[in-house]
This record gives structure tokens, sequence and C-alpha cells, in this order.
């Protein structure tokens, strides 16, 4: 099966309408407006973030205007047909020499079942009790396609011993969503100033080819910037190769009947290292200090609080200074969308893991309404305030809990509790000012959102200390945790200037 010339992107027509399989051709030259549809909104984000990467590894326009221009309409077929002559030996599953994303001749004692490859299908001892069994047992070409790559990229690795993925174990992925799926993925496709300004050593690096072409070394040691955009894209950590079998059967994960399909694979590590961070174009980067010594790391789910909590890593660049203990510098697809001028769709999607074990997985579409790219400080003053809120509750309850000095607590971590509630309750009030902001005067949706987010606050104290009005020991605890609320509300405030203006920020 060869994914430049193949039907296998598991797509439905728009507004609706049936599954069907397509080929990349079809999509990118073809009129029709397809979504991705699979049952698994990873395996969705998957698709789409594997097609970005093939369609920026066949064409890499030269200047924004032709971006745009692949941006607002399909590609003729004769420009397909000549641009994937390069190629076409790059992307096949089954190819006798070059399997995509595997390598020929895996030595290992046994055979792992294919829902390994379906992160988080198998992965925590809980999970017979959440998935069926033979979920995954059987997949089709397209679907073990898919599977491998997010397995390879934005998964946590198998575990044991094997390594994880370039961006770490369970990266942040953010991309631009458009009205369309070929639009979607034009618009995460770099033009060439964006391509040089994430990876300087692009042109020197632009003949290496993708690690199952050209396998990485045992031993090994790479330094990030000797890695080209194409091999850094596909980058397979470890030796895989996919078992065959020949009877027709139903795919497990689409669910579409196939001659070929893949039983299971065979897997082996081996040992390498990456000097420094990859600056991968799909996902955020933050940047700390850690005892002199500068870390870079992918911006990753590593707590329940949601993804609106670091939306302001997802689209403002921060410097580290004397202000700013932490640096961060959203995904190149983002900083390059600033230049549609429109309203900004983002989606975000990646996994919360221990280890080897997956723990959740999030997938989230968040709207910025137009102008974002010209005032990218309201975003994060507008996430600072959502955090200042939640503190605040949080810290009156912990005083309301833990006690002060001399004066009894409850004894009961309410404050974790209000806080996931806190987090359940602001989400749509956050979502809904980020959509309607006008960002060239964000004064007023601001405060609205403050005026919510308070009563919020406050309503969520009350529910918590509720149970407890009639017990005459926690009175006093009570009085004092209200005082702490109200004091860190009060903070919360705009501060007013002489001028009258107040202190959220302005374009
Ligand atoms: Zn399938």
């Amino acid at each position: 099966m060869n994914l430049l010339k193949d039907e296998w992107i598991p797509v439905r027509p728009l507004p609706k309408g049936s599954p069907a399989k397509i080929s990349l051709r079809s999509l990118l030259c073809g009129d029709e407006k397809w979504e991705v549809c699979l049952p698994r909104d990873d395996m969705e984000l998957a698709t789409i973030q594997l097609l970005v990467c093939i369609t920026q590894t066949l064409f890499i326009p030269k200047t924004a205007a032709e971006l745009k221009q692949r941006i607002a309409g399909p590609l003729y077929e004769t420009e397909y047909d000549t641009a994937i002559i390069p190629y076409n030996d790059w992307f096949q599953l089954d190819h006798p020499k070059y399997p995509f994303m595997q390598v020929r001749g895996v030595t290992a004692t046994e055979v792992t079942p294919m829902d390994k490859l379906l992160a988080g299908l198998n992965s925590a001892t809980n999970s017979c009790f959440v998935n069926e069994s033979g979920i995954g047992a059987i997949l089709c070409s397209g679907c073990a396609s898919i599977s491998l790559f997010n397995q390879a990229t934005c998964a946590p690795s198998f575990g044991g011993g094997f390594k994880a993925s370039l961006r770490g174990s369970a990266p942040i992925t953010t991309l631009i969503q458009g009205m369309h799926l070929r639009q979607t993925i034009w618009l995460n496709v770099l033009s060439e100033d964006h391509v040089l300004s994430q990876l300087p050593w692009f042109k020197e690096t632009a003949l290496q080819k993708p690690t199952w072409m050209d396998p990485v070394k045992s031993g090994d040691t790479i330094p990030s910037q000797r890695l080209g955009l194409v091999r850094g894209l596909f980058w397979q950590p470890a030796y895989v190769e996919l078992m065959p079998s020949e009877k027709a059967s139903f795919c497990d994960c689409c669910g579409v009947l196939t001659r070929q399909s893949y039983i299971g694979f065979k897997k082996a590590k081996f040992n390498y290292v990456v000097n420094g961070t990859w600056p991968h174009p799909h996902s955020p980067r933050v940047t700390s200090n850690k005892k002199g010594e500068i870390q870079e790391k992918f911006a990753a789910f590593t707590t329940a609080s949601p993804s609106w909590t670091q939306l302001s890593r997802f689209v403002v660049r921060q410097q580290m200074s004397d202000e700013n203990a932490v640096g961060q510098q959203p995904a190149a697809v983002v900083l390059q969308a600033r230049q549609f001028s429109s309203r900004l769709h983002l989606l975000i999607g990646g996994y919360r893991n221990n280890q080897a074990s997956i723990l959740e997985r999030r997938h989230e579409v968040f709207t910025l309404n137009h102008g974002w790219e010209g005032n990218t400080t309201a975003v994060h003053y507008l996430v600072q305030q959502g955090l200042g809120y939640r503190d605040a509750l949080y810290k009156a309850l912990y005083v309301f809990s833990k006690g002060i000095k001399d004066i009894k607590g409850a004894g009961i971590k309410l404050n974790q509790v209000a806080e996931m509630q806190f987090y359940r309750r602001s989400e749509p009030v956050v979502q809904d000012t980020l959509a309607r902001i006008d960002f060239n005067d964000p004064a007023p949706a601001l405060a609205c959102m403050q005026v919510s987010l308070k009563s919020l606050a406050k309503d969520l104290f009350d529910e918590s200390i509720r149970p407890y009005l009639q017990d005459p020991e926690l009175i006093k605890t009570m009085a004092v945790a209200r005082r702490t609320l109200n004091k860190h509300l009060r903070n919360l405030e705009p501060q007013k200037d002489e001028g009258g203006n107040n202190g959220t920020p302005v374009a």
C-alpha cells in the first residue's frame, strides 16, 4: 500500500455523508470537502498530522503567497504527479526493502499483538475493564500506517528501555484547523521562510532520508541541529516490522473489509542519543533554568488541569528574563498562522502518561477571535486571570481544610475537589471569552470574564463549606478562610490608574 497513491485516508464528506477512503491525490487535487473520520479522536489527529508531514515533504511553498494559494484551492493533478516522482519508494507500507516507518528483519522472540500500536489500549493494568478484548487485533493498511506514525511520534514508548519519540514521551500537538481537511493540511504546511526560521540547517540537510531508508545505527550520537526536516518529522525511535495476513478481515479500527491486514508486529529496541531538542514544528516548547542550565522541553499534559491553563504557551512567545522564569515558544505552525489574520481554530491533542502507561487523552479545539495575532498579550493575561481565580479558591479552601495556627481545620482536602469543579465549570467561560473577545479592545470581555470567574469562585467556596455550617468548631476557620478568599479576589480586581484605565492589556 502506497500512501501517496492508494485510497487509505478515512474521511466523511462535509456537511454529512457516509465514511469513505480516499487517496492523497484526490484529497489535495479534488474540490470535495472532507473531514477525517475514525472512532478515536487521537487517531483522527494523528491522521491529520501524518497527512501534514507527507504534504510538507512533497511541497514546501517558496513564499507566503504561494502557501495562501494552496490553502485557497486544490492542486492540479499534474502538479501532484510530478511532485511525488522522487518519493515513489518512500511511503509504501509493504515495500520489500523500505517499508514505511519499519525495518525488515527485526529480531524478536515474540510477535506483539496489534493493539499495542493503538496508544493506550492495553498499556494500563486496568485497560481490560475499559476496552473490549480484540478491539485492535486486526488493522487495515491505512489504520496500521496511522498507528505506526502515532506510536512513534505522539505516544509514550513501548516501555522497558525503548526510546521515546523525538518530542519526549507524551508531547502536546497543536495544529491549525481549517474549514475542511484539505485546508487544514495546507494551514499546517510551513513555507520555506518558516522552515528556515525553525531549522536554520534545513538546506544542508535537505537530502536526508527518513529512518526506514537510512536507519539510525545503534550507538549513534546525533546533534539535533544535524536532523533534517523530513527525517525529524518521521523519526522512528524503535525497530518495528508489521506482520501481514492475507486473510480478508474487517479492520478493528475503521471497520472496513480489507484484503491486506496486519495482525501483529515485531519490535526491538536500540540505543542512540539525540543531543539537544529538535524544534518540531507541531509542538510548543518551554525553556527554564535548572540550576544554571537552560533546559528546553516540549509542553505536555503533566497534571489533570485543562488545556486552557496552558493556552498562553500555545500562542504567545515569551523570552526568559528577570521577570519571566520560564520561556515559551509556540509551535511553528501557530507562529506562521499569524500571517493569515483570521479567526484561529487551534486543534490541541496529547496524552497524559505515567511512563509507558497512558492515564488519559486530550483532544480539544479552541477558537480565538479575529485579531488574536495582534494582541497575544491579552491571551496571556486571560489565562493568568483564570489561574488567579483558581488559586484564590484553592488557597482559601486550603486554609479551611488545614486550619491555621491554633484554629482547627476541616481535615478533608476540599481544595482539591473544588479545583476540579472550578476547571469543569470555568471552561465554557474561558472558551466563550476567547471566541468573542474583541482583541482590539479586550478590556470589556476580560472584565466580563472576571465577573463570571469571581462569582464561580465564591459559589464553589460556599458549596464546599456548606456541609460544615452547623459545626461550632469550624465557625472561626470559616471566617478566616472567607477573609482569605476575599483578599485574593480583591487582588485580582483590575487596578485603575490615574487616567481611569484599568490594568487590562490594550492592543
Ligand atoms: Zn482500518
